[in-house]
């Protein structure tokens, strides 16, 4: 009797993390994660920015490859390099909310201080693009009652990722990361990456050139998910 409780108690618990941290468990949260397509197309998405000096950098190489990005952008962010922002919707990226502040208590927050991270970063946004963003994504792709119920009210779509680079962890190889995300590559892929990454545009132009070696397009998140990016 004792263990049927124990074992119960280990995968109630194993679960509520699962639950939580996996962007794709839809459990608190329905999560937008890959398009359903035959076609070979895939999405790129760059989170955490706008950075000061990388995200320039990753915008050219967009530009360049004529490729739109969405970009999950941190409020505070936004507040500091407005006109970054600017050029992103100039160039026709799709911009989204990422919170204000991005903090790793995020998670623990109450349903006030998440719809309050959620508000100014939308109005961060605003007062830079006069855009209300409609899509979401978590910090660290945690989920609980409290973020989901928020989100909801809110009205966003709110898009996870089928491909993580896992870019931000230190002393992995660029070719790593770039060998790692091709091997998933498949069609409908929403991959994800970070424009505040050292080398972050490197990065970028090796996974275009092996991603178009073997046949995939890069297309827009709009077309992969077919769903409106902002209010009006
Ligand atoms: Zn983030």
């Amino acid at each position: 009797m004792c263990w049927i409780i124990i074992t119960s108690v280990i995968s109630l618990t194993l679960f509520l993390i699962w639950a939580s941290a996996d962007i794709g468990s839809n459990v608190y949260l329905k999560t937008l994660c890959k398009g359903k397509t035959t076609k070979k197309v895939v999405t790129l998405t760059f989170d955490d920015g706008p950075d000061k000096e990388m995200t320039p950098r990753v915008l050219d190489i967009l530009k360049e490859y004529n490729i739109k990005a969405t970009f999950f952008l941190i409020g505070k962010n936004v507040e500091k390099h407005p006109d970054i922002v600017k050029r992103m919707v100039a160039e026709g990226h799709i911009i989204a909310n990422h919170t204000h502040s991005h903090q790793g208590t995020f998670p623990m927050s109450s349903s006030k201080q998440v719809n309050n991270e959620l508000e100014n970063c939308d109005e961060a946004i605003r007062q830079a693009t006069g855009k209300s963003p409609k899509l979401f994504r978590p910090p660290f792709g945690v989920t609980n009652p409290i973020i989901g119920n928020a989100v909801r009210k809110r009205g966003y779509s709110t898009i996870g990722w089928s491909i993580r680079s896992l870019d931000t962890i230190k002393g992995r190889s660029r070719k790593e990361v770039r060998d790692k995300v091709v091997a998933k590559l498949h069609p409908g892929a929403i991959i994800l990456l970070h424009d505040r990454c050292e080398k972050a545009d490197e990065l970028l132009r090796e996974i275009i050139s092996a991603g178009k070696q073997n046949g995939y397009d890069f297309v827009s998140l709009k077309e992969i998910l077919n769903i409106k990016a902002y209010e009006n």
